[in-house]
């Protein structure tokens, strides 16, 4: 159903004994739709992101992934979201196709569908000359693209990418971003932390936490002109730095 909210967030907050590092946040993210989760370094982001995923217990609040409630079914929402971070996306001592069929096996894809998607998606990369080398030769940029793909192995209704295209050249990272418009049209929903200030103008809708609260949230362009500045750094700038 289009207009459907995937992510429903509501008052979210963690605690770290009397420290707050997720404050009362509150927002929704809809189908298909590319939400961009902005912040400084510390500002919570991968707390909240945590929380959302399943691994991280919330103090209090609500929050619905992929129609399952983060404190009743945890386990249910890693089954239906995929995640990709820059600190741990693939094994560098497996082949390209081993990696492939490693994760298809942790998201409980049967043989003949590993076997289906392996040969799919060494195709649709152009995969086909370094299928057999260990992922750790590959350049960043495509350990990056085959993990992302790896990512979506179980057609996740959601997809969590931290900091994706950390590190990797402008080039690669704009390729990278054309494989996430791809797959936010195909209907799965993308849920994203830069600290690349380009990417956040390629966001459908931006959020950006300060110390723990999301102090403001719209499309970039609104953003723009709520701050009457002329680009998201300028915006980032004005808010996370105060
Ligand atoms: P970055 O961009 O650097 O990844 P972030 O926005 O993801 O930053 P978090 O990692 O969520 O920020 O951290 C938010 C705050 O919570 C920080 O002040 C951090 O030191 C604190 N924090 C995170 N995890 C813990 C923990 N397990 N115990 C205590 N404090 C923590």
């Amino acid at each position: 159903m289009k207009n459907e909210s995937v992510i429903i967030v509501e008052s979210l907050t963690k605690m770290f004994g009397n420290f707050t590092a997720v404050d009362t946040i509150s927002f929704e993210v809809k189908k298909g739709e590319i939400f961009g989760f902005l912040g400084a370094n510390g500002a919570g982001k991968t707390t909240a992101m945590k929380m959302l995923i399943g691994i991280g217990k919330p103090t209090s609040g609500k929050a619905q992934v992929a129609g399952f409630d983060v404190f009743k079914n945890p386990e249910e929402i890693k089954k239906n979201i995929g995640y990709m971070s820059q600190k741990f996306a693939l094994y560098d001592d497996l082949t390209v196709k081993e990696n492939i069929t490693f994760f298809g096996g942790i998201y409980g894809l049967s043989r003949i569908q590993i076997k289906e998607k392996t040969i799919s998606l060494i195709e649709e990369l152009g995969l086909q000359e370094i299928e057999n080398k260990l992922v750790g030769s590959l350049p960043l940029g495509w350990k990056q693209k085959i993990a992302f793909s790896t990512a979506l192995l179980h057609n996740p209704k959601i997809i969590f990418l931290d900091e994706p295209t950390s590190g990797v050249d402008p080039i690669t990272r704009r390729q990278f971003w054309e494989m996430i418009y791809k797959t936010a049209n195909n209907g799965t929903t993308i849920f994203v932390t830069t600290h690349y200030m380009d990417e956040a103008e390629y966001c459908d809708r931006v959020s950006i936490m300060v110390n723990g609260k999301i102090e403001a949230l719209d499309t970039p362009k609104n953003l723009k002109s709520q701050f009457q500045v002329h680009n998201m750094n300028d915006v980032f700038l004005k808010l996370a730095r105060g």
